[in-house]
């Protein structure tokens, strides 16, 4: 039987790289998102991926679609919390609406999908690999709701690696430095753009594949040692000590 990933956040970006990644890899991959128009379209060409339409702020959503995946592929091997809400501006201008939009997918999403799935995940003694950000080690002005909800990730990564390897489950984290993606692109000025390539050693953004490597590798029996761990694939730039831009 082949292994099976639930990915979230999988139309596009991390995700789908994520995504394209597994199946290369000879998995299986339970596609998830709220973008149902992207995902049909990102999900068209991919043989042994199947895709579920799912809020994974929303616990109802999330049990539902748990189930649903759980029936489709009667096993879960891996679970990656991608989904995530980017969101820019100063603490004074964060309205309480704004902070609980980033909060509810970017935290409350890892949280519910996690619970959701750990119990097909000790059947298997499977992995958990959570998505957060360069922007959860380092503070920054600016990122006020988005700096402190993947800042959570990473420490819910830690509560859960220390909790579920009893049960065989290892759970990390990757904090991506700047990618391309929509995400992103909403957000950085060519200002931020050319701060980001003088800061990083790398002198350059990552790409979705780069990420998606080192997602899939944690989630391989290749990392079968490896747990509670916060990998930054950021092409160096939070070894340097430099703020973010
Ligand atoms: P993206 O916008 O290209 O993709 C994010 C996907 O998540 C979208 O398809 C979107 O529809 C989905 N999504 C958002 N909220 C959702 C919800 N509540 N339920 C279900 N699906 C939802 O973004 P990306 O850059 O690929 O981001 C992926 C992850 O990587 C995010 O967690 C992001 O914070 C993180 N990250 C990205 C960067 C970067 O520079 N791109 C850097 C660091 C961390």
């Amino acid at each position: 039987m082949l292994k099976t990933a639930l990915v979230t956040g999988a139309a596009r970006g991390i995700g789908l790289a994520t995504t394209k990644l597994f199946l290369e890899a000879g998995w299986q991959v339970a596609m998830i998102d709220r973008d149902l128009p992207e995902l049909d379209s990102s999900a068209a060409d991919l043989e042994k991926a199947e895709h579920f339409a799912c809020d994974v702020s929303i616990p109802d959503e999330v049990a539902a679609t748990v189930a649903q995946v759980q029936k489709r592929f009667g096993r879960i091997d891996a679970l990656v919390n991608n989904a995530g809400v980017a969101d820019f501006g100063p603490i004074e201008e964060t309205t309480f609406d704004r902070w609980r939009r980033v909060m509810s997918t970017n935290l409350d999403g890892v949280f519910l999908m996690s619970q959701e799935t750990i119990p097909a995940l000790k059947e298997t003694k499977g992995a958990i690999v959570n998505i957060a950000s360069i922007s959860g080690l380092r503070a920054s002005t600016l990122r006020v709701a988005y700096g402190t909800s993947k800042a959570a990730v990473i420490q819910l990564t830690k509560q859960q690696a220390a909790e579920l390897g009893e049960y065989g489950i290892r759970c990390n984290c990757v904090c991506p430095g700047p990618v391309r993606t929509k995400l992103a692109m909403a957000v950085h000025s060519q200002e931020i753009i050319d701060a980001y390539h003088d800061a990083i050693p790398l002198n350059r953004y990552g790409t979705e594949r780069e990420i998606a490597e080192v997602i899939v590798f944690l989630c391989s029996d290749k990392a079968s040692y490896v747990t509670g761990q916060i990998v930054a694939a950021d092409g160096g730039f939070e070894s340097t000590g430099v703020g973010l831009p």
